[in-house]
């Protein structure tokens, strides 16, 4: 079996808000207005991402 996309992104609205939620493949979370400022934050990876639970 092989797995067609090797790349998981998530993205969900904030209810009562205008803001969307997205979530990385890399665990890196991040929230826009922009439904496509959101796509350009995570095809920019990893540029701007910072996975929580990385010590720095
Ligand atoms: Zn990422």
């Amino acid at each position: 079996m092989t797995a067609p996309t090797g790349e998981v992104y998530r993205v969900d609205w904030l209810p009562g808000t205008d803001l969307l939620h997205g979530t990385c493949h890399c665990g890196a979370e991040h929230t826009a207005e922009d439904p496509v400022a959101m796509w350009e934050w995570m095809l920019a990876h990893p540029e701007g991402h910072r996975p929580r639970g990385t010590a720095v």
